[in-house]
């Protein structure tokens, strides 16, 4: 295996889950999104340790995501957040692969592909627009989309909504989420009156879960909190604060190895355009990880820093697609095939999380993570 690898600490993601567990009362339904990889972490490995944890629901983007999970011998039920093309239809239902629908051209194509395979009561579920903007009907349009699910032969088996400012805790935000959820509440309300029964009704994402409890209903769908970091403002400080802590562990240490330490001289440069030159004496390491790995380009001039032997040094000069140059200094003690962390665990020596990186340049910890390439192979340990 390459030096260049991202450890995935499963017994970390179980240890996740059973924290985000206690804020949960019992019976709460839990589907944990693998989409996207697993946000990087490997969707297969990552589901299977879900699940291992209790997990009842999984969750994917794109149909192939579903049936990658299906291969892999996992049974339990896949929900569909993304619509998928119209061609993809015959797959997610041979798949057992349960969509979100809420227009009546996309009910009656899943509704048809269902009988064409003889699968009676076809589990879907009715994604209501309360303000997110994305997928979903309007709140007063809903119990019309549940009668169209049951007459086209489906089974509404869940009704959900998606939050767009939960986890920002400014009064606009807060009052935001507020007035989402309560247009949600008088969707489940219309649906009912109508005589139909919503099924599972979910909304919460990992701020919602850990700060709003009122929001958990019958399932929670908490993602990025199970993958060990922050949902931006609902953070371990804030919780700690309000008396309701928890401990996240990073699942992820992405690693490689000095591949190389080059005494330089003053006035070497130091990679493409010569963005940098040493004014002193120096030892440049080179280590075999570039933007051809997810370690994107922009990290350099953002001032992020790699850890070896338990000491940060700055980036130098541009990142390339396959290396990039630290400098460690005269003297350092580092020595060629010593580990160098990216970001990651404590306990494997990383000095900065994939959220200090995401806050250094201007993202969010789900792309710094779920950026990383195929070319980065993924280390499964407990
Ligand atoms: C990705 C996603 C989630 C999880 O969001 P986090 O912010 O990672 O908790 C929940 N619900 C839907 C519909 C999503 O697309």
């Amino acid at each position: 295996m390459r030096a260049t690898r991202a450890v995935i600490h499963l017994g970390n993601l179980k240890s996740n889950i059973r924290a985000i567990k206690s804020f949960t009362k019992p019976g709460t339904k839990m589907c944990i999104p693998v989409k996207a990889d697993a946000y990087g972490h490997g969707s297969v490995e990552c589901a299977k340790a879900a699940l291992d944890a209790g997990t009842d629901f999984l969750a994917v983007a794109t149909v192939d995501e579903g049936v990658e999970l299906r291969e892999h011998g996992i049974k339990a039920p896949v929900l569909l957040f993304s619509l998928c093309a119209p061609e993809e239809i015959e797959n997610a239902v041979s798949n057992e692969i349960i969509p979100f629908v809420f227009d009546g051209e996309y009910i009656s194509l899943f509704a048809k592909e269902a009988e064409r395979q003889g699968k009676k009561n076809y589990p879907v579920h009715l994604a209501v627009d309360t303000g997110m903007g994305r997928i979903g009907c309007l709140p007063e349009e809903a119990p019309l989309m549940a009668k169209k699910i049951a007459d086209s032969g489906l089974f509404l088996q869940g009704t959900m909504t998606h939050f767009a400012t939960s986890d920002s805790k400014t009064p606009s935000s807060v009052e935001y989420t507020k007035l989402q959820f309560s247009r949600f509440t008088k969707a489940l309300e219309l649906i009912t009156q109508a005589g139909l029964n919503p099924g599972i009704r979910h909304c919460a994402n990992s701020a919602a879960t850990l700060d709003l409890p009122e929001t958990h209903l019958d399932m929670v769908r908490p993602g990025i909190i199970v993958y060990g970091y922050d949902a931006d403002e609902v953070n371990s400080e804030y919780l700690s604060k309000k008396g309701t802590p928890i401990s996240l562990k990073p699942v992820m240490t992405l690693e490689t190895e000095v591949s190389a330490l080059r005494p330089f001289s003053k006035g070497m440069s130091v990679g493409y355009g010569r963005t940098w030159t040493a004014e002193e004496e120096t030892d440049i390491a080179v280590l075999p990880i570039g933007y051809g790995d997810g370690f994107v380009r922009r990290f350099s001039k953002a001032g992020v820093k790699v850890s070896i032997n338990g000491k940060n040094y700055p980036i130098r000069g541009r990142i390339c697609m396959d290396q990039c140059m630290v400098d460690v200094g005269k003297n350092s003690g580092v020595k060629r095939w010593d580990k160098a962390i990216l970001f990651g665990c404590r306990e494997d020596g990383a000095l900065q999380t994939a959220d200090d990186i995401a806050r250094l340049t201007d993202t969010i910890s789900y792309e710094i993570t779920t950026v990383l390439t195929r070319r980065v192979p993924r280390l499964y340990v407990d």
